[in-house]
């Protein structure tokens, strides 16, 4: 399995995570599965990309073989770094309190007690979390939401998903928090895969902007980002399309504002780099859509592609207890103040 692994290029080993204990991370998705060292030092070594194994029935036990086999060549590689934890990161419906991945629609699992057999494979203490949720606390205590205690960071990609951070601390219930992306906007919109109708998925997610300018022109474009490119030359579908889902998505921020008042909103994944294409007009339509309510500043995510690995490796360090920027650390150093500038 692991002759096809082939290092991603974008390793720039930065030390994001600061001195700390070494661990190994995996940032498992429905196609690939990115995994990393990660020293004492918190520099990123030996970046590679996997195809995740799938086999009908079997594909938690590949996994975890793969997960052996990584691991096993990281300690040839790099036979000074001592990996003391394993953070693992898939997505889907996860209980990241519990280590269970509960189910994945691109993976062919139901209730897999990962955490706990990540540690008997390798022998090490492990965690296993949420994708999404481990992105969103890479950039919670180490990006863009930094200075902050009352959260919600939004990935758009394919799909949408949150993670919201309420007094420091990840609110998980038990992996159902944070699914802002089946969150309905329009009772009387499109089908959403996940059986509901109107989800702000269908409307804002990455995919759906492309999935819905071409149904509208029959031109496949070249992702959300060339649907972005095509509005601001004129293109009536494009436009359209680009602007209802801006006005979906401040619809849904205004919501998470009004129940939640979070001090920021990090959006992250690849719209996010459209920058202030996205963040101007969105900035401007979430003001629009609020009264009294304390505006939430608006933020593109920093960390970057890798978030994820990232906050498995965090997650990782804690479970053995590791100097780390925990929710609970923050809470206890930061002043209920929002103003500590950028870090
Ligand atoms: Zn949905």
């Amino acid at each position: 399995m692991t002759e096809a692994a082939t290092p991603v290029t974008d390793d720039d080993h930065t030390p994001l995570l600061g001195p700390g204990q070494a661990v190994v991370a995996f940032d498992v998705g429905g196609t690939d599965t990115k995994s990393a060292l990660f020293d004492d030092a918190g520099r990123m070594l030996g970046l590679k990309r996997t195809q995740t194994p799938h086999h009908a029935g079997e594909t938690a036990n590949a996994v975890l073989d793969l997960v052996q086999e990584l691991t096993a060549r990281y300690a040839i590689d790099f036979p000074s770094v001592d990996p003391v934890a394993a953070g693992l990161i898939a997505p889907g419906l996860v209980d990241d309190d519990l280590g269970i991945a509960l189910q994945a629609a691109n993976l062919d699992w139901k209730d897999v007690p990962f955490k706990q057999l990540v540690q008997a494979r390798l022998g090490l203490p492990a965690s296993f979390s949420h994708d999404v949720r481990a992105a969103g606390e890479a950039e919670f205590r180490l990006g863009a939401a930094q200075p902050y205690r009352d959260v919600v960071v939004i990935v758009i990609g394919t799909g949408l998903a949150g993670s919201i951070f309420i007094d420091g601390r990840a609110h998980i219930a038990h992996g159902y928090a944070g699914e802002i992306g089946h969150a309905i906007v329009d009772p009387n919109g499109f089908p959403c895969s996940c059986g509901a109708r109107g989800c702000l998925e269908t409307i804002a997610s990455a995919g759906a902007i492309a999935r819905r300018y071409q149904s509208l022109t029959g031109i496949r474009p070249d992702g959300a980002r060339d649907v972005l490119a095509r509005a601001q030359v004129g293109d009536d579908a494009a436009t359209q399309v680009w602007e209802s889902a801006l006005d979906s998505l401040a619809v849904s921020i205004a919501q998470l504002t009004a129940f939640l008042a979070p001090e920021a909103v990090v959006i992250g994944g690849g719209l996010a780099q459209a920058g202030d294409a996205l963040f101007t007009p969105l900035r401007h339509r979430v003001d629009e859509l609020l009264s009294f309510h304390r505006r939430p500043v608006l933020l593109p995510a920093r960390i970057g592609q890798n978030a994820g690995l990232i906050g498995a490796a965090l997650r990782a360090r804690d479970t053995v207890g590791g100097p780390g920027v925990t929710g609970e650390t923050r809470q206890a150093e930061s002043a209920p103040s929002t103003d500590k500038g950028a870090a």
